[in-house]
């Protein structure tokens, strides 16, 4: 049985029903976001609260876990602790993001219809790093040449030498 955050869910019965939705998902499964983030792992908890405000739907996310990265430097597994609260606005179609407030995220439920898998991902790849780095201070961040350590392999130069340039 495919585990209950995959499933479809109905927006406005959601919404119409104020639910409460509990996650508890493994990043590693979770497609969207694996296809954009290479290598992550870890896993995030928490629970979704759907409402209707001045006719839109409504979801107010809070998740919590950790993320594992690779770091673009070193390539070695960088952990990312994670605890936020999200707040954004459910729309059936991209025609309908003119009708949200300027200051909410509008998330696309295909034909009003979104998975808690999905809604975490589009979540995970507004708060995740594109260039994860571990942190100035840490033993990676010392060594300034990241072929110095041999691991690292022709993939990664473009984001090492993208890192080089937002340094300037
Ligand atoms: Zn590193």
């Amino acid at each position: 049985m495919p585990p209950p955050w995959l499933k479809p869910l109905e927006v406005d019965r959601l919404a119409g029903t104020e639910a409460d939705v509990d996650f508890a998902i493994p990043l590693a499964e979770l497609p969207g976001l694996r296809s954009l983030r290479d290598g992550v792992t870890g896993s995030v908890s928490g629970s979704v609260h759907f409402a209707r405000e001045q006719g839109l739907a409504i979801a107010e996310i809070a998740v919590r876990g950790t993320v594992t990265l690779e770091c673009q430097r070193c390539v070695k597994p960088m952990q990312l602790p994670l605890e936020t609260v999200a707040r954004v606005v459910l729309i059936g179609s991209e025609a309908e993001a003119g009708r949200v407030p300027a200051d909410l995220e509008p998330v696309l439920a295909e034909g009003g219809r979104i998975s808690i898998g999905e809604l975490i991902t589009e979540e995970l790849l507004l708060m995740l790093p594109i260039v994860p780095l571990h942190a100035d201070g840490s033993p990676c961040a010392a060594e300034p040449e990241p072929a110095a350590h041999g691991g690292a392999s022709e993939t990664h130069q473009p984001f090492a030498r993208l890192d080089e340039l937002l340094k300037r």
